[in-house]
Order: structure tokens, then C-alpha cells, then sequence
């Protein structure tokens, strides 16, 4: 299993619904956060676009907040993604100041988080929090291992792209335009 997030940037309307559900099911505390929404203007007048995205960790394949963790607290999971081991985490920040995209913040309690990919509703059955609430249905999360899946079809229709590739960390969100 490899499971993989995908956006479609054309249906977000930046409502941050996603940013709201994720602090109510992740427990995140006052002024941090586990995902964002950032709006970037592409192109030159008068051909400009407007791209609206809710960003999160990627769950980077090539992970350097896996590499520079000195505990193994911050690891790769058996799906793919990037989780934390709390109770091996001495809160020395080196993910934090290693990781591209500012995916993670240390929690009061002494630990560093960032998104899980909400793995203990996945394992249920259930959507990511931020994909359940998502009103445009922008959101959608998968193995894209089973070709069956709706990630590995959006996949497969090869239009999306990762935010700051040239960061070489090949990471498992992907935006469709
Ligand atoms: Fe690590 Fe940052 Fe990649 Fe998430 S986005 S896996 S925190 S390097
Ligand atoms: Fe690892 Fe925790 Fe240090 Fe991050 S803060 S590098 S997860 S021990």
C-alpha cells in the first residue's frame, strides 16, 4: 500500500474548512497549524491564473526530516507516510529546521507535530478529516497502489504536480490543475 493524497486546485475555493476540521480532529494547538490554504498567482497579465491550495506535510519519499531525526521518532510508516513516534521524540527541532515546506511546529507538550494524514481515521475506513468536510470535494486520499482507487486514476491522468520539486524530497500530495 502507498497511500498518496491528491488536490484539485480548480475545484478549491479556499474556504478553509479543511484547516478548521483538522485542528478540531487533531487537537492542534492555538496558533499552529497541520494544513494551510496559500493562493499563488501564476502566469503574466493578461494570462494569469489563480491557484488556490491547501498544503499539509508530503510525506516525502526522500523525507530529510526522516534522515536528520536522531532518534528514529520521525519515520517512514508501512503505507508510505511520515509519521511521528512520540514517545521517541526529544523535541530537538532538526525535522523542523530540515523540512522545505515548514510542514511541522513543536507542540507545547514537548513533541513535534505535523500531519499525520489523519492515518487512525484511514485505518478505519474513513476519510482524512480535511477530505470529509472538503465541500468541493477537492480532497481525496488513497492507496495508489490499487489501480482501482480514485488517486491512482487521478494519477493517472497526469496533470498534477508537487509543490517546490526542486526540493528533491519527492513528495505524496499531489495538485491537479
Ligand atoms: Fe518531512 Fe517536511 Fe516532507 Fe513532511 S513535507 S515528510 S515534514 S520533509
Ligand atoms: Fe526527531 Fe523529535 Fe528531534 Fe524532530 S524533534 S528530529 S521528531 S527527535
Amino acid at each position: 500500500m502507498r497511500r498518496v493524497m491528491t488536490i484539485d486546485t480548480s475545484r478549491c475555493v479556499g474556504c478553509e474548512a479543511c484547516v478548521i476540521a483538522c485542528k478540531n480532529e487533531n487537537r492542534v494547538p492555538d496558533d499552529n497549524y497541520r494544513d494551510w490554504v496559500v493562493q499563488e498567482v501564476r502566469g503574466e497579465y493578461p494570462k494569469v491564473a489563480l491557484e488556490i491550495r491547501s498544503e499539509r506535510c508530503n510525506h516525502c519519499t526522500d523525507a530529510p526530516c526522516v534522515t536528520n531525526c536522531p532518534t528514529g521518532a520521525s519515520h517512514h510508516a508501512s503505507d508510505g507516510t511520515v509519521q511521528i513516534d512520540r514517545s521517541k521524540c526529544t523535541g530537538c527541532r532538526a525535522c523542523i529546521a530540515s523540512c522545505p515546506y515548514g510542514a511541522r511546529y513543536a507542540h507545547p507538550d514537548g513533541y513535534v507535530d505535523k500531519c499525520s494524514l489523519c492515518e487512525h481515521r484511514l485505518d478505519r475506513g474513513e476519510p482524512t478529516a480535511c477530505e470529509a468536510v472538503c465541500p468541493t470535494s477537492a480532497i481525496v486520499t488513497g492507496d495508489a497502489d490499487d489501480p482501482q482507487s480514485e488517486v491512482s486514476k487521478r494519477l493517472r491522468r497526469g496533470s498534477l504536480h508537487v509543490v517546490r520539486p526542486e526540493a528533491g524530497t519527492r513528495p505524496n500530495v499531489y495538485y491537479e490543475r
